[in-house]
């Protein structure tokens, strides 16, 4: 499952360029009996299979041997992954992802095993390879060196709590499209201060809730409070 978007673009040049190191773990090489069994039928009955707590131990202790690495359990359980926890985890010289497959895993790993759980949205998925494929590409393009320019981070959505402005390429005219006229001014500025606006207006818009951690200044909390003010007025 992994080798696709490991294989490609920007987490394959990482991985050349030694930004980057991704260990995959079969579960199944810690499996018990010639048959290399991990998973069994939940205690108490009920419908599907768990993942056992033999072959996690022995292969999650293998990995980090005595040091202090987080083991993070995918889990539509744990708490919401997010920009501000793509970041945080990039503080980490190290840290395992476990993916739980079946009904999920024996709790007894959640309970001993376990340092922190990360749910990657609010829906269940049929194994946790998605979800740490998402988590690795969010954590890995914020790694410095890993993208052409470390510039095009900095203004994507959610890097400043906003999200990104409106982006146009050639031809200047589509369909009798046309692109804003102060993209093509050559005026850095007025660029720059267009590209704010369009990105507050945009977050407004879209996700009025991130307005409220974003850092604004003085001149741009006003602009929020006219486009709400605006918008109240236009709802009565
Ligand atoms: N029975 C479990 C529950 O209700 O909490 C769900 C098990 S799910 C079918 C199988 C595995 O997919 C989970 O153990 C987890 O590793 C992964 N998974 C499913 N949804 C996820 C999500 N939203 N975020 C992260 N991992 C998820």
């Amino acid at each position: 499952m992994f080798g696709g978007p490991f294989d490609e673009s920007i987490i394959k040049r990482a991985i050349e360029n030694d930004l980057v190191q991704i260990a995959l773990h079969n579960l199944r090489d810690q499996g018990i009996g010639k048959h290399r069994v991990v998973d069994d039928y939940p205690h108490g009955g009920g419908a599907g299979m768990v993942l056992m707590a033999e072959p996690l131990f022995s292969t999650i202790e293998k990995i980090k041997g005595d040091s202090d690495v987080p083991v993070i359990l995918l889990t539509p359980q744990g708490r919401l992954f997010n920009q501000k926890v793509a970041e945080e985890l990039t503080s980490h010289d190290r840290f395992i992802l476990i993916c739980g497959h079946y009904e999920g895993i024996d709790e007894r790993v959640r309970e001993h095993l376990v340092t922190d759980e990360i749910s990657i949205g609010d829906y269940v998925l049929t194994g946790g390879e998605l979800a740490a494929m998402v988590i690795i590409d969010a954590v890995v393009r914020q790694l410095p060196g890993v993208l052409g320019s470390d510039e095009s981070i900095k203004d994507d959505s959610h890097a400043n709590g906003l999200l990104e402005y409106p982006q146009y390429t050639r031809p200047q005219s589509f369909r009798g499209w046309e692109v804003p006229p102060v993209l093509l001014s050559g005026n850095h500025a007025e660029i720059a201060k267009w590209r704010r606006e369009q990105s507050i207006l945009r977050t407004f818009q879209r996700r009025p809730d991130l307005l409220e951690n974003a850092d604004l200044s003085e001149e741009e909390l006003a602009m929020n409070k006219t486009l709400r003010e605006a918008k109240d007025a236009n709802e009565k």
